[in-house]
């Protein structure tokens, strides 16, 4: 059968792996496997969270409420915007869909950096448009600037911070370049780890009220899936202006998050404290990681989210090592996707770290020595 031609050249997304895949190949015990390959939050969610979606299981057979007006007079409370400022998806990816469609066809120009959330290329393929990246990894401004003067865009991406890598640009540096954007150019500013870089570094904050309103032609988009601990609960948004939101509107299909999600997404958002304690653990924990890459000669990029990315020495084969770490039920991210001998480690629990940097350690040691004798 003959599909849409733009569909033969597209990938589909490579998920992290799920924890049941190395029971059943590696025949681990559930309860030994480590899985920091998402950025989930390792602490679970708000027992409040938790209290609720019990409480409320009996409301399963009922459709949510598709208006979703609870939610976003709260997001909307948070933020200091208007209800009619946002828009609410399936996580954020939803919203990316519906943003890239909304902007999108064959004609169109999608700039992005050269290595960053791979839904941004996979949406825009999707509608067609040509994929332009940046020449570095790294998210860097005035490549940004250049690519946009020489071809002009009809849609930008910013990750502040950045998927998977966790560089993040400054406000002061994302506000100069945004100055120059023509306004026919939607900007989307992915915020998925904005609670961590702001707490991390205040020259690192963007926010959404103050982004939209400085510039009508950005959308910032947030999500329920990192820090609040709601990965399985599939809640994310945008905040943009109103005319924007009310035709992203017209993409979004009825009931597009279910029953509980909303209830959960809402009870996140009444324990904020949880939130901070989450993050402030996360900088703590990431010393370590921090720590062991120093001493054992591996660069890894400064991080402003909840992940830490080693660029392995190349006497290592990133492949390998996150192999080596699965058989021992250990769930990382190998990079070799995007191009990249690096590993992304999601910053776990104390006494998970304390397991992920022996385990490593070993292996290191091990592939090391089969090197020597080979
Ligand atoms: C996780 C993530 C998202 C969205 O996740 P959802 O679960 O779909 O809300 C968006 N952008 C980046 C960069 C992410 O890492």
């Amino acid at each position: 059968m003959k599909f849409n031609s733009v569909l033969e050249s597209l990938k589909t997304y490579e998920a992290g792996k799920p924890i049941e895949l190395v029971v059943r190949e590696y025949g681990v015990d559930p309860k030994d496997i480590i899985k920091l390959a998402s950025n989930e939050n390792p602490y679970g969610a708000s027992p409040k969270v938790t209290a609720k979606i019990q409480e409320l299981s009996k409301n399963m057979f009922m459709y949510p409420d598709d208006s979703m007006y609870e939610l976003k007079e709260a997001l909307a409370n948070k933020y200091s915007v208007a209800s009619n400022n946002i828009i609410i998806g399936s996580g954020s990816d939803q919203v990316i869909e519906f943003c890239v469609h909304a902007k999108c066809g064959e004609d169109s120009k999608v700039i992005m950096s050269k290595t960053t959330f791979a839904m941004y290329e996979i949406y825009a393929k999707q509608t067609g448009a040509t994929i332009l990246k940046t020449p570095d990894d790294e998210h860097n401004i005035e490549q940004f600037k250049k690519l946009y003067e020489e071809n002009g865009a009809d849609v930008i991406f910013l990750c502040l911070p950045n998927n998977p890598l966790g560089e993040c640009l400054s406000k002061e540096e994302v506000y100069a370049f945004l100055r120059q954007v023509d306004e026919n150019t939607l900007v989307i500013v992915d915020g998925a780890y904005q609670e961590y870089a702001s707490y991390k570094d205040a020259k690192k904050q963007i926010q959404p009220s103050d982004l939209i309103h400085t510039f009508p032609n950005t959308i910032y988009l947030g999500t329920f899936s990192k820090a609040y601990s709601l990965g399985g609960m599939r809640v994310g948004y945008g905040i943009g202006h109103p005319e924007m939101i009310k035709t992203l509107h017209k993409l979004r299909p009825p009931f597009n998050i279910t029953t509980l999600s909303l209830a959960a997404a809402i009870e996140a958002l009444k324990d904020e404290a949880f939130v901070q304690e989450c993050i402030a653990k996360n900088f703590e924990e990431m010393k370590q990681y921090e720590a062991y890459a120093k001493s054992n000669n591996i660069e890894y990029i400064p991080s402003y989210t909840n992940f830490i990315t080693y660029k392995l020495p190349l006497e290592y084969i990133s492949a390998q090592v996150a192999q080596a770490l699965l058989e021992k039920g250990i769930i990382i991210r190998d990079l070799t996707s995007y191009g990249l001998n690096a590993i992304r480690i999601t910053i776990g629990r104390a006494d998970q770290n304390q397991k992920v940097l022996n385990a490593l350690d070993e292996v290191l040691n091990s592939l090391k020595t089969a090197k020597v004798y080979d």
